[in-house]
């Protein structure tokens, strides 16, 4: 059997040993004589399943007490709708932060809520460079400010916490949570679909401060309420088990690799890597973005045609690199980079693009 270097956006590549090790599971988990997937999410076996994963979760992020640890069925884009719901009143102020496709989606995903306040859109730019912070409309009595951490599909992050005042920070963490440390307590309300780092698509998770659990929102159904899934431990009603297991395996392998620290360190060796693969390239590899928020996790770049994109993601595919076709919003490459995806995965990568080049450029 081989695995190839997988570079999939998400669902991404995981660590073989945590699934090696869900396949030993499968059948017996942990001599229960069934799998973790076939018993009750009450039964004390899945408990202390899900409650080890929220443990690691936290020592992993350093997420603080005062925060609340959600995970909730479905993906990033339910909780772009959930958000406005919980946090905001029908037809209060939210301010929005675009850099890229999916803070697109989530300007949808609020608008039938909430009175978006597009505070900064870098669209006209192409998605190339993140607004200046100084020059962000911000609404004073907003009910929170949303900002997307890592844009997956246009290759730019936020290098620093960006300063919206008392307003609450929410951000969109769902391609680089873990990825790095982070100081939780600059947010109001962290999110991500698990499906990048953490583990596998079906669950997403909600760090959220425990005070805005009390403001009041919207009329909601309390399956649509945040309160009530933190005082139910997120077990409502029947939560995605297996993704919840998976995501346990995946955290507790990044804690024994070395943690965030450790991660940070690999991924900024890692993005460098293919960085200086591109810019080295006398123009045939390209990539836009302003270098001070190019994406560790997204490399998004262009070969000279469409014509030559399309067979680099042939070829490379043939020599085990694979899922590297640009998302249609773009086209293109994208190289994801997650923290599953080792230094020789993109050492590989750039020695093909070296070698493509070689022969077409
Ligand atoms: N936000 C970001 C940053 C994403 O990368 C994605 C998915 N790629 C989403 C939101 C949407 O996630 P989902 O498909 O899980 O709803």
């Amino acid at each position: 059997m081989t695995r190839a270097f997988n570079f999939s956006a998400g669902p991404a590549t995981l660590p073989e040993s945590v699934l090696r090790q869900a396949q030993a599971e499968m059948l017996d988990w942990n001599g229960v004589g069934a799998s973790i997937v076939e018993i009750s999410h009450r039964s004390a076996e899945f408990i202390a399943v899900a409650a080890q994963a929220e443990a690691d979760l936290r020592q992993l992020v350093g997420i603080p007490d005062d925060y609340a640890v959600l995970f909730l069925a479905g993906g990033a884009t339910t909780q772009q709708a959930l958000l406005p719901l919980n946090l905001a009143g029908a037809g209060q102020p939210v301010d929005y932060v675009v850099t890229g496709h999916w803070g697109k989606t989530a300007v949808k995903q609020a608008r039938p809520y909430a009175a978006v306040n597009l505070a900064a859109d870098g669209e006209a730019g192409g998605f190339t460079d993140i607004p200046a912070a100084s020059q962000w409309r911000l609404t004073r009595e907003a009910a929170y400010v949303h900002l997307t951490a890592n844009e997956t599909i246009h290759g730019i992050e936020f290098r620093e916490v960006p300063e919206v005042g008392a307003v609450p920070l929410v951000a969109d963490f769902s391609s680089s949570i873990a990825s790095e440390p982070i100081d939780v307590s600059r947010y109001g309300v962290i999110y991500a679909g698990a499906q990048k780092n953490l583990g596998p698509v079906g669950i997403s998770v909600v760090i959220i401060r425990r005070d805005l659990l009390e403001r009041a929102g919207q009329a909601r159904a309390d399956i649509f309420d945040y309160r009530a899934h933190a005082a139910r431990d997120s077990m409502l009603n029947t939560p995605p088990t297996w993704n919840w297991y998976l995501l346990g395996l995946t955290v507790k392998w990044m804690l024994a690799q070395g943690g965030v620290a450790e991660f940070a360190r690999r991924n900024a060796a890692k993005a460098a890597l293919l960085y200086a693969a591109i810019d080295g390239s006398g123009g045939f590899y390209r990539n836009s973005v302003a270098p001070a928020v190019r994406s560790r996790m997204n490399v998004p770049f262009f070969l000279p045609s469409t014509e030559m994109d399309a067979r680099f993601v042939a070829e490379a595919g043939k020599a085990g690199l694979i899922a590297l076709k640009g998302h249609k919003a773009v086209g293109g490459i994208r190289a994801s980079l997650y923290n599953a995806m080792p230094l020789e995965g993109v050492q590989a990568l750039v020695a093909f693009m070296h070698d493509f080049q070689q022969r077409n450029g």
